[in-house]
């Protein structure tokens, strides 16, 4: 299903243009417009779910298994030496589309790209805590 007004929802069938790498019944495969670095392709499924909490876990499976095809063709065709696969769910955690999708961000030596967190320090008791939060 298409949401009426979903920028990547039109992308992703075709309605507007984009630089696609892959295309099938269910997915296209899109060159970022504001790339990290050279080749930062996104993932987008042709059906409407705002983010990976709508997502359908069948689905889930195959995004995964297209990245790695991605990921493997794209790193003989660009000679990158790594890859970031990010993909970021609510306005909090820094989505701006809500479509889902998932960010292929290959990586060069020296690309002055940083992608990442600051560790915290924890005690052991946080960490036995909040297991046990998490866990049935
Ligand atoms: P988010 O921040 O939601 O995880 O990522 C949204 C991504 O979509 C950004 O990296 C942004 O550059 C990209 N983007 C936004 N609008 C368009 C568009 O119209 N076309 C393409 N190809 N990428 C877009
Ligand atoms: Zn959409």
């Amino acid at each position: 299903m298409r949401k009426d007004n979903c920028i990547f929802c039109k992308i992703a069938n075709g309605e507007i243009p984009s630089r696609t790498l892959y295309e099938d019944e269910e997915f296209r495969v899109i060159l970022d417009l504001g790339p990290a670095t050279k080749g930062h392709a996104l993932i987008l499924p042709k059906d409407h779910y705002a983010d990976l909490f709508e997502l359908p876990e069948e689905k889930a499976g195959e995004v995964m298994c297209l990245a790695k095809r991605m990921v493997m063709k794209m790193k003989e065709k660009l000679g990158c030496e790594g890859f970031n696969l990010v993909q970021n769910n609510g306005d909090l955690a820094g989505q701006t589309v809500f479509h889902f999708h998932m960010h292929l961000i290959p990586r060069y030596r020296a690309d002055g790209q940083t992608i990442g967190w600051k560790p915290q320090e924890v005690s052991e008791e946080e960490l036995e805590e909040v297991k046990n939060q998490i866990v049935d």
